[in-house]
């Protein structure tokens, strides 16, 4: 069967990876230019930064499976297992990307065709599904099955521009669907820093949910660092200017970075972390030939989208013949 699957990210490259391990041809369409979705690295003057996800557990055998594979191909190794000086948080092991957390999507996808800078713009409903792009080259895919799995908000809107209805009950879960927004600060340090390995601080200050430095990380040559806001900040700041509230966090953490920060650039996560979820893993329409999944299905975190995904991924193999 040939199935398309909407979204690269955890989700959507673990779906893509459970159906082409089972013989089916999958294209895996995204907007952005690579794999990785939420778990993204980006380069900045010379530095590698992990600027969403900054790990990932393996707590279910499923993930251990697939973490196996990542670790054996050098996409990943494990990072740390207690965060300094907090007993109260569990001890389980993070992994994380070994150049990037980028390194377990592309894994998933070595047998999946890719439509990387594909933005969808609607869908229609034929005899399977046909799939088409915003602008550029105005791609149009065709499809036995779909697969959706970015985060819900998105998918009501790509729903809306399609004129696709599932009918209320699903709608109104979907609808409900909700996320946290994070602000994040990227920046390069003048000298290395402080941070003993791991080289990440969670809550180092007010309004700071985490605070890392990608050199002790592993993952850069040069100091810099990511640093994530909490909820409240972010949602009070969303449209307000980063240079009305990134320079007093940053300045309060100098002194545990014991470095200054050179040059930074503000991103903006509107979905972080999923505070309402659709009360499933997935939601599978054979009759549509049509699955959902993702984080505001499966729930919060890495390993929870994947298996968001390897779930839809069952689903349809249950019901193809
Ligand atoms: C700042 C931050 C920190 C986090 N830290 C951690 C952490 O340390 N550990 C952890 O386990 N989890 C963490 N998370 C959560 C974790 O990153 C997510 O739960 C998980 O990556 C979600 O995966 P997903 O596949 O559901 O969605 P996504 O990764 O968002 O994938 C959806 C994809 O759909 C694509 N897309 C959207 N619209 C379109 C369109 N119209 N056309 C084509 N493509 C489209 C998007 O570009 C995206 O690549 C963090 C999240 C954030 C934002």
């Amino acid at each position: 069967m040939n199935i398309a699957i909407i979204g690269a990210g955890i989700s959507g490259c673990s779906c893509a990876h459970q159906l082409t391990q089972a013989g089916h041809q999958v294209t895996v369409v995204e907007k952005g230019r690579g794999v990785g979705g939420r778990m993204a690295t980006r380069r900045m003057d010379g530095a590698r930064i992990d600027h969403g996800a900054q790990f990932y557990t393996a707590r279910d055998i499923r993930l251990q499976a697939l973490n196996k594979q990542w670790c054996k191909e050098k996409r990943a190794i494990e990072w740390y297992d207690q965060v300094p000086g907090r007993t109260d948080i569990p001890t389980d092991m993070r992994y994380r990307g070994k150049t990037g957390m980028t390194g377990p999507a592309k894994s998933l996808t070595q047998r999946s065709k890719l439509a990387l800078n594909f933005f969808v713009e609607k869908i229609e409903r034929t005899k399977g599904w046909k799939i088409l792009e915003r602008e550029g080259e105005g791609r149009v895919l065709e499809a036995d099955h779909l697969v959706i799995t970015m985060p819900s908000q998105q998918m009501l809107e790509l729903f809306d521009r399609s004129r696709v209805e599932l009918g209320a009950e699903s709608m109104g879960r979907l609808e409900a669907i909700r996320h946290t927004r994070c602000l994040a600060i990227l920046g390069i340090l003048d000298r290395p820093s402080r941070l003993i390995y791991p080289g990440a601080v969670t809550h180092p200050a007010k309004n700071i949910d985490w605070l890392s430095d990608n050199q002790v990380k592993g993952i850069s040559q040069k100091p810099a660092i990511t640093l994530h806001t909490s909820a409240d900040l972010s949602q009070i700041n969303w449209d307000v200017p980063a240079a009305e509230w990134a320079p007093e966090l940053l300045a309060s953490v100098e002194d545990q970075l014991g470095a200054r920060v050179l040059s930074w650039v503000p991103h903006r996560w509107g979905f972080a972390k999923p505070l309402v979820t659709f009360g499933a893993s997935h939601l599978h329409l054979p009759e549509l030939g049509l699955t959902l999944a993702g984080d505001g299905f499966g729930g919060e975190r890495v390993e929870r989208a994947s298996i968001s995904g390897l779930e839809a991924a069952e689903a349809i193999l249950g019901t193809i013949f």
